[in-house]
């Protein structure tokens, strides 16, 4: 015998959708929230290094490495490049958007 036919109702995600600064529960398709990309990234400008320059590139790098063994992979990515994604109400959307760097100058 055939089993019934379950009644599925699956959602494409289980775990509710939350806003990341007031926690309120957003609802997909309702056009209520918005996401928010961000990446930031360490100062891609080379650094400028004269002839002149009478620095000691062996001991440079010697330095370097014994400062890496100090850290984690984790940390060394996330000092050079951070991307995240975020949701966020449309009052704190608005909020952010007044204030997106949290120093309280609007639009700075
Ligand atoms: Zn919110």
């Amino acid at each position: 015998m055939e089993p019934a036919e379950k009644p599925a109702r699956q959602t494409r995600q289980d775990a509710p959708l939350l806003c990341h600064r007031c926690g309120a529960i957003l609802t997909a398709g309702c056009g209520e929230f918005y996401v928010v990309r961000i990446e930031a990234f360490c100062d891609p400008t080379p650094p400028e290094i004269s002839l002149d320059d009478t620095i000691d590139v062996a001991a440079e790098i010697d330095a370097l490495i014994a400062q890496m063994h100090d850290r984690s992979e984790r940390e060394m990515m996330d000092d050079v490049h951070r991307r995240l994604t975020i949701h966020l109400c449309r009052r704190c959307y608005r909020q952010w958007m007044e204030d997106p760097t949290g120093s309280g100058a609007p639009g700075s």
